[in-house]
């Protein structure tokens, strides 16, 4: 160590102490390498101090003997506690990042290092230290002095090593300091040889610093709060959205529900004046094109929120497969069109998988061909690739339709976009249902692709892996079906009494109506709390359905009172014009023993009259 030139320690000192003010005055991320770096910045900050001291002491070595002893050791010890500290930020960004085997023992690892160089630091405390002058310049020298630099050499090639050999694991930004140290070290211990003088070795270290200052990971803790607040106020925003959906979807098919069921009462009266049932007819046709409108506004939102989930069921592909035909046959109504239809014959009869949504899509593909499509054929076809337990459905929809125009292709799964039908008012759509269709394929795992020629007609495909049900499961699904062929009669439940809850009059009329084919006795009640006297007067029924969102106190509130009740044991379905994912499970977990949701589908209130009356 020489004594010579100040003037670069002395800028290493102005510098140290910018490094120390914009580093520790910015808030930071507090992570092991943010934690590291602090350390090396004060490590520099008492370094340069007792290059400083040094640089005194030796001037006055007379003067001062056991002061620039002290001074001389310290300088030593920096450099060591400085070298350690870079070799634990080389593990770190080397081993303990990604290397599995290794992190595992990163406790060993570090403990060992620090011990290992606690011991250099102790040899070199020991070890002799002597002063030489030679033209003015005092030089320190001795075997800690050379033990020290031998030290810094043996790191920088173990660091080499290290670098070159985890070198997947460290981003480059992250290895040029340690380069730098490397090249300006050999370099500055090159010049030192030759001009002793110059005091470059503390430079180098605060300069091999102030480099890393750019390569650690240290984003802007202010940029990382406001991106987490604003990530908050969305989400917020968003369950705000849901909720106003989950309300309006019980608002708007509320009164749905009324129309939808009135008129379907209606139409099948004998002695309506034909200009009646037409009108009639039309009421039907809007009231369902709207109901599609708010459960694809509902849909589309539930996938956008992350909240629509695919529920995995056993069902019948063959029966799937017939309904979507009767469902398009039903929707060709006046149009001319040839309807071909048909599926492989090996494709299993049980699979796995969504069977709502499987539905959902193709029928969408179906209702749009009979839309776009005025004269010619509409074509569904369903091949099968199948492999081990997995059958690929390939679910063609074939039309001569209008078809879609090379540059629209792209926009064709956009949300609300509609193409080419702008001045065509008399096509209904909202523009959601291929947006809907293309993001439900995927949640599902599979596919959608569009062929089409402008005027002649287009080709949806979507393709679609399913598991085949087999075995024991299968067996017991064959028995099941069985039994439900049987069930499809509807069910004559004269002496059964079954105990209606709704707020909404409307809605007490339409189920009231709707039971009247089961002929059993129905008492309607207007109020939880009705039900609730009903019950504890002692009388008995054998099914209650039950609304949810009634004023004061819900159907939910309604049902934990009633199960207070000690002898209450009465079949509870939840009614419900709430049509957001995953209400089923929610009710069933609330104690109902099944859930209708409003319009009530004949089907299915056929399915909860004889699951709890037959
Ligand atoms: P919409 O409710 O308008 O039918 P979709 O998302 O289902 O909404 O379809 C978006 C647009 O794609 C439609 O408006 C129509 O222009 C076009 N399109 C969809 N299917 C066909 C088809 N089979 N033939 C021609 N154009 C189609």
């Amino acid at each position: 160590m020489a004594l010579g030139n100040i003037s670069f320690t002395l800028l290493s000192f102005f510098y140290c102490i910018l490094i120390c003010v914009v580093y520790f005055c910015k808030p930071r991320i507090k992570n092991e390498e943010t934690k590291l770096y602090s350390y090396l910045i004060i490590t520099c900050m008492t370094g340069v101090t007792l290059s400083l001291g040094t640089y005194f002491f030796m001037a006055n070595l007379d003067k001062y003997p056991i002061l620039n002893y002290i001074f001389s050791k310290a300088y030593l010890l920096f450099i060591i506690v400085y070298l350690a500290i870079m070799t634990l930020y080389v593990f770190k960004i080397s081993i303990f990042e990604k290397d599995e085997k290794l992190i595992k023992h990163k406790t060993l690892i570090i403990n060992s290092t620090i011990i290992l160089f606690t011991l250099a630091a102790s040899l070199i405390l020991i070890l002799p230290i002597s002063y030489v002058s030679q033209n003015k310049i005092v030089y320190s020298y001795g075997q800690s002095v050379s033990l020290t630099f031998t030290i810094t050499r043996v790191v920088a090639i173990m660091w080499i090593i290290i670098l070159i050999f985890k070198r997947k694991n460290v981003p480059w930004k992250k290895v040029i300091p340690m380069i730098a140290y490397i090249i300006v070290g050999s370099i500055v211990s090159i010049i030192q040889k030759n001009n002793p003088e110059l005091l470059l070795s503390t430079a180098m270290i605060v300069f091999v610093t102030f480099l890393m200052y750019f390569t650690i990971e240290n984003p802007d803790v202010k940029m990382i709060e406001s991106l987490n607040e604003a990530k908050d106020q969305a989400e917020r925003a968003n369950n705000a959205k849901t909720d106003f959906l989950s309300s309006m979807s019980h608002e708007i098919r509320t009164p749905l529900n009324a129309i939808v069921g009135f008129s379907n009462g209606l139409i099948e009266e004998e002695g309506l004046k034909e200009r009646a049932r037409e009108d009639v007819s039309s009421i039907i046709t809007a009231s369902a094109s709207l109901l599609e409108l708010v459960n694809g506004i509902l849909d589309i939102s539930k996938i956008e929120a992350g909240k629509l989930e695919i529920i995995d069921t056993n069902y019948n592909f063959h029966k799937v497969f017939d309904e979507l035909v009767l469902l398009t046959k039903a929707r060709l109504g006046e149009k001319a069109l040839d309807f071909r239809y048909s599926y492989d014959e090996s494709i299993p009869e049980y699979l796995y998988g969504d069977a709502s949504r499987v539905k959902q899509v193709i029928l969408n593909l179906l209702t749009n061909s009979v839309k776009y499509t005025n004269t010619g054929f509409i074509e569904f076809k369903v091949r099968s690739v199948i492999k081990n337990d997995i059958v690929r459905l390939i679910i063609s929809v074939e039309d001569s339709g209008i078809g879609i125009k090379k540059e629209n292709i792209d926009k064709l799964f956009s949300k609300f976009e509609r193409l080419g039908v702008e001045k065509d008012t008399t096509v209904e759509g909202t523009g959601l249902g291929l947006a809907i269709t293309k993001r439900l394929v995927e949640m599902m795992g599979g596919k959608i692709v569009v062929q089409s020629v402008y005027g002649k007609g287009s080709i949806f495909t979507i393709s679609l892996d399913q598991k085949i049900v087999t075995g024991s499961e299968l067996e017991k699904l064959k028995k099941q079906e069985a039994v439900k062929i049987e069930d499809v009669k509807v069910l004559d439940a004269s002496n059964k009494k079954v105990l209606v809850v709704d707020d909404n009059n409307l809605n007490l009329k339409v189920a009231k109506r709707l039971l009247e084919q089961y002929k059993c006795e129905t008492i309607c009640v207007s109020s939880g709390f009705e039900c609730i006297d009903k019950i504890a007067c002692g009388e008995k029924y054998d099914l209650i359905l039950l609304d949810d969102m009634m004023p004061k106190l819900s159907g939910s509130e309604t049902l934990v009172k009633l199960k207070e009740m000690p002898s209450f044991n009465m079949p509870v379905v939840a009614l419900t014009a709430n049509a957001i994912s995953g209400m089923k499970e929610e009710y069933l977990k609330k104690g109902f023993n099944d859930y209708l949701s409003k319009p009530i589908e004949k089907a299915e209130l056929n399915r909860v009259m004889n699951k709890f009356l037959s």
